[in-house]
């Protein structure tokens, strides 16, 4: 801790008075100051702290930063709406980038109101070792070629290697594990899937899937998309992250979750994890938003919305002309409809289930009619994307803990913090000190109340920040302060393996 000599010993740069801290790993729950010193916190205590500066959060709670494992906001503006709804890590695990140096050096040079980190993306790196495409541009340039056929197909030996190289590159430049959106290349072989979480495996890191179809859905499937996560685990010891379980495995969650479970209970290692929502969001080049796949998802061209213009594509014909023309236009799709009860229960109960963290899927934003601005704020009416981006873990604590009494705040708390740090810390050490409110740690908090947290986006109006948030700290500078966001605050710093 650096210290002024001037100053009596053990005085703290400001205090956090008074608030109800909770620290998941030790279950502290108390009222109690929270020190934080050059960045760091610098003790929590029962008695009061002496600091230069003292801030009062009486009657609020104190808690660890929420770290998302699953964030595709990768700019300034993504950042401060996620920022709004406690965020304070955002890591792009399940897409990734490759290279990866790419985006930590983008981030770096302009600056990021969060912490940021990236997977080594098997997608983007098939991208140009099997389809032949020019390698990186970030996540804009691998939406738009999402559904580009060429990087989708079977791969030779030549190939594949040098898949497999320019994933090494990336984790050598420090990727935290390799995303595999299998889900978006169907018809790859099984054995490549292997492949790469040996890879994964070998560096101690791990995959981070978004699932092929399942069997239920796609009889000729080349395997049934949980039981290749399963085998992944169990055959090459790689630690297989399976993102938002219910988004893919829609009505069949159940049995995915239970086949989870075994492979757990037989000592493999399995996570997963959970968003609240029943619609997707994803470009409308998807393979599976294909006209012809929609019939297996038991959906229609009209669930599907275009965000660009709001469009429900009336017919199969209209949803082709929409994928031809802007193949990478993100879309938001009612796979699931949240006003059935049923339906709503196949997402709680992934998300319930003990060993989820929620991650949110935060997406780009979607600028109609114009170009983006990233450091515009308040965001402009054309701004759009899936309420997830803004509300998903106020909606978990206004839902699932005031509203349903289903999860304790305590819980809740620990899905969206501190079990993602454990997920993370074998292979990156800095995990080691997040997601927890101790002497040592850094000081990402988060002050809230947790009467009033809210989320406040929906379908309609997708980027109305969430509410609650009185203070959010990014390595003990204000990002959020009395509940206005700080526009130049640029704390954020780079999470790496
Ligand atoms: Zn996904």
């Amino acid at each position: 801790m650096t210290q002024s000599a001037a100053l009596p010993f053990g005085t703290h740069d400001f205090v956090l008075r008074g608030g109800r801290v909770l620290d998941p790993e030790t279950g502290l729950d108390a009222v109690a100051d929270v020190g934080v010193t050059a960045g760091m916190i610098s003790a929590v205590s029962r008695e009061p702290l002496r600091a230069l500066r003292t801030v009062d959060v009486r009657g609020l709670v104190v808690a660890p930063g929420f770290i998302d494992m699953h964030s595709h906001s990768h700019d300034v503006a993504g950042h401060r709406l996620q920022a709004l709804d406690g965020v304070t890590t955002a890591l792009d695990l399940e897409a990734g980038l490759s290279p990866v140096e790419e985006g930590y050096r983008q981030a770096a040079a302009e600056g990021r109101p969060l912490n940021y980190g990236f997977s080594a993306s098997w997608c983007q790196a098939r991208m140009t070792a099997v389809g032949g495409l020019p390698h990186g541009g970030g996540i804009a340039v691998a939406l738009a070629q999402l559904g580009h056929p060429a990087w989708q197909l079977e791969g030779d030996g030549r190939q594949l290697d040098a898949l497999l190289e320019l994933l090494r590159q990336d984790l050598a430049a420090g990727a935290l594990g390799i995303g595999i959106v299998v889900g978006y290349a169907p018809r790859i072989t099984p054995e490549e899937y292997l492949a790469v979480s040996r890879l994964a495996a070998s560096t101690g890191r791990p995959t981070y899937t978004h699932a092929r179809q399942l069997i239920e859905v796609e009889k000729d499937t080349p395997i049934d998309g949980a039981q290749e996560i399963a085998r992944a685990a169990a055959e090459t010891g790689v630690h297989a992250h399976y993102c938002h379980v219910p988004s893919t495995s829609l009505r069949h969650t159940d049995r995915v979750m239970r086949l989870m479970e075994d492979v757990c209970a037989e000592g493999g290692r399995v996570s997963t994890e959970a968003y609240p929502y029943g619609a997707g969001m994803t470009a409308i080049g998807a393979s599976f938003l294909a006209p012809e796949k929609l019939g297996s998802a038991n959906i229609e061209p009209s669930d599907i919305v275009y965000a660009p213009t709001g469009e429900r594509p009336a017919d199969a014909a209209r949803l082709l002309e929409l994928r031809a023309a802007d193949p990478g236009g993100l879309a938001i799709v009612h796979f699931l409809d949240e006003n059935d009860p049923n339906d709503r229960a196949f997402v709680d109960r992934a998300l319930l289930h003990p060993g989820s963290v929620i991650g949110s899927d935060a997406m780009p934003l979607t600028w109609m009619n114009g170009t983006a601005d990233p450091m515009a704020w308040p965001l402009p009416p054309n701004v759009v994307t899936h309420p997830r981006t803004a509300g998903t873990f106020s909606k978990v604590l206004r839902r699932y803990v005031r509203e349903l009494g289903a999860l304790t705040l305590m819980d809740a708390v620990a899905r969206s913090s501190f079990a993602p740090a454990r997920l993370l810390q074998d292979s990156v050490p800095v995990m080691r000190r997040k997601g927890r409110v101790q002497a040592g740690c850094d000081a990402d908090l988060i002050v809230f109340d947790p009467d009033t947290v809210s989320d406040q986006a929906t379908y309609e109006q997708s980027t109305r920040p969430s509410i609650g948030y009185a203070h959010v700290l990014v390595g003990g500078v204000p990002v959020v302060q009395d509940g206005v966001l700080c526009l130049d605050a640029l704390p954020g710093t780079a999470v790496r393996a």
